[in-house]
């Protein structure tokens, strides 16, 4: 029987399924939840305190004291919502606080990566979507911010490792999808899209051209069309690599008897 169509594709959504086809089945169209865990959680709190960073406090005003000010509010409301009581490490007081101590210091890695008071940052979280052939594509931007010469930059933070080359492509790909979001939503096309790894105090940089946009919308509707044929045929199987030591569906995985191998178990889905 065929499967619900997803009614969205997001840099994320792309990203998970070309990683693997049953982890994007799981997530999306069954919308199997997903447990939180420690990494998640630090990615969450540091956006969040970036987030009001960069949209509550002026420039000029943007020093780490400011930055910490706001990380314990955001840690205070967290732990206010239950968020934190999540994670199985809550119990034992000195990971808890090994892991505060952690994700402060993630945030504070953007003061070595760039000066919060050179950036005239325009919108954070900002929430962009259109359609295409009958595709809503929307993505949310982490920061867009304003340069000197009037060009505007897309800025996204992870917290994760900085990735090889053949994962940077794909990462670079996910920007690419913001920078065409700017482009057919805000009609104006990004001078550059950076990728901040707050964890090793990194950033990758690429500068889109009309001929990269363009690549990017084909790419994103050569996958939509790989997505609507799995669902059809309710074809979406499992790709065994690395990433399955971090996927949180591997104990309901049915490749998980193979865990541990990196070849795949079926056909790339494109
Ligand atoms: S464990 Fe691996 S193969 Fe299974 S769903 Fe997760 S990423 Fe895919």
């Amino acid at each position: 029987m065929a499967l619900k169509l997803p009614s969205s594709l997001s840099p994320s959504k792309v990203n998970t399924f070309r990683e693997c086809g049953y982890s994007f089945k799981l997530s999306v169209i069954d919308k199997v939840p997903q447990p939180t865990n420690l990494w998640a959680l630090r990615g969450t709190l540091a956006h969040r305190t970036l987030d009001r960073l960069y949209f509550e406090v002026k420039k000029g005003d943007r020093d780490r004291g400011a930055a910490r000010e706001i990380f314990d509010e955001v840690w205070k409301k967290s732990l206010a919502q239950g968020e934190l009581c999540t994670l199985k490490e809550w119990s034992d007081e000195t990971k808890m606080e090994q892991f505060r101590q952690s994700t402060w210091e993630m945030v504070e890695k953007d003061f070595v990566v760039e000066d919060p008071n050179s950036i005239t940052a325009i919108a954070t979280e900002l929430l962009l979507e259109f359609e295409s052939n009958g595709l809503i594509l929307r993505g949310i931007i982490d920061r867009l911010d304003l340069n000197a010469d009037g060009s505007i930059t897309v800025t996204d933070y992870k917290t994760g490792r900085v990735p090889g080359t053949m994962q940077e492509r794909d990462k670079l790909g996910g920007v690419q999808f913001y920078a065409l979001l700017c482009e057919k939503v805000l009609g104006v096309s990004p001078a550059s899209v950076q990728l901040i790894y707050l964890k090793e105090s990194m950033a990758i940089i690429s500068r889109p051209t009309p001929q990269t946009l363009k690549a990017t919308q084909s790419q994103t509707q050569a996958i939509w069309r790989a997505v609507v044929h799995a669902c059809e045929n309710d074809n979406f199987r499992p790709r065994v690599s690395r990433l399955c030591g971090h996927c949180c569906y591997s104990s309901i995985c049915p490749a998980q008897p193979v865990l541990g191998s990196t070849d795949d178990c079926g056909p790339s889905q494109l």
